[in-house]
């Protein structure tokens, strides 16, 4: 099969959302049409000077915006010189360009119905595609999102989350959980999941199709625990945010 192309797209957003996030969105440049991708999939990101030069080698993003919506929204931890300048370039109207959509870490074959989805940081972004895919359809699955965090004000996407699991009750749960932060008036949980936190925010195991995304600790971590709980490996997908 030939490689996806190398499109271009039009920033539209660069900005901080949390301390150390970035959500970047951009929109097919004139004439491109954007490419179809299936919900948890990922971009190749190929960033050029203005010479047309490649700045690093290509990065890869995880889509965190839902097909049905225009253009690509990304959601990047800023953590060495990449990220860095990424935070600081590209300017609004700007061009970056993008290969994909590539990755299997989608619901495609997923027949439980029930999917409890670990995200560590930014690890939510292909989880926020996959719930707002089927959100906006009829919803054949009920997900149980345990989103992890060092501190409460580093939940990207955490409003939005919040409002449809109010709109959606049937269908969208979120636990929420934080690693470092003291902070009194934090009503969620605390400290990483374990088997025991997880098995008392999601109940019984079993029937269940697990999704794991985030940095290589937190996967190689989750991955502990629920094996510890009994799950067995073929039920747990994951995704590593190397
Ligand atoms: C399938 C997939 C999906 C991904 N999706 C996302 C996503 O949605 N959001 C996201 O934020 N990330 C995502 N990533 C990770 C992303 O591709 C990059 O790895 C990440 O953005 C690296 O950022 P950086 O600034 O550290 O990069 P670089 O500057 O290229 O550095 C790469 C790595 O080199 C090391 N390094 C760099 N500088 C130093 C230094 N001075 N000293 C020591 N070590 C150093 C660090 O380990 C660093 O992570 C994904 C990765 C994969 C494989």
């Amino acid at each position: 099969m030939p490689l996806p192309q190398i499109l271009p797209y039009r920033v539209t957003r660069n900005e901080f959302v949390t301390e150390h996030v970035i959500q970047l969105e951009c929109v097919s440049a004139e004439g491109v049409e954007r490419p179809s991708f299936v919900a948890g999939q990922f971009m190749m990101l190929h960033w050029k000077d203005e010479l047309g030069d490649l700045i690093d080698k290509p990065h890869a993003y995880s889509i965190a915006s839902a097909p049905q919506e225009e253009g690509f929204i990304f959601s990047i931890k800023i953590y060495g010189p990449y990220t860095t300048r990424l935070s600081q370039e590209p300017k609004l109207g700007s061009i970056v360009h993008l290969q994909g959509p590539y990755g299997l870490f989608t619901l495609q074959k997923v027949q439980n119905e029930r999917v409890v989805l670990l995200a560590g940081g930014v690890g939510i972004a292909p989880f926020r595609s996959m719930i707002l895919d089927e959100l906006t359809r009829i919803p054949i699955h009920s997900f149980h999102i345990l989103y992890s965090n060092k501190t409460k004000s580093s939940f990207p996407f955490k409003e939005e989350l919040d409002t449809l699991s109010l709109q959606h009750p049937k269908n969208l749960k979120v636990s929420y959980t934080i690693t470092q932060d003291g902070d009194p008036d934090w009503t969620g949980h605390r400290g990483r999941w374990t088997a025991e936190s997880i098995k008392k925010e999601i109940g019984d195991g079993g029937e269940t199709t697990f999704f794991v995304c985030g940095p290589p600790p937190f996967v190689v971590e989750m991955q502990d625990q629920l094996a510890k709980m009994g799950v067995e490996k073929n039920k747990v997908k994951v995704e590593k945010f190397t």
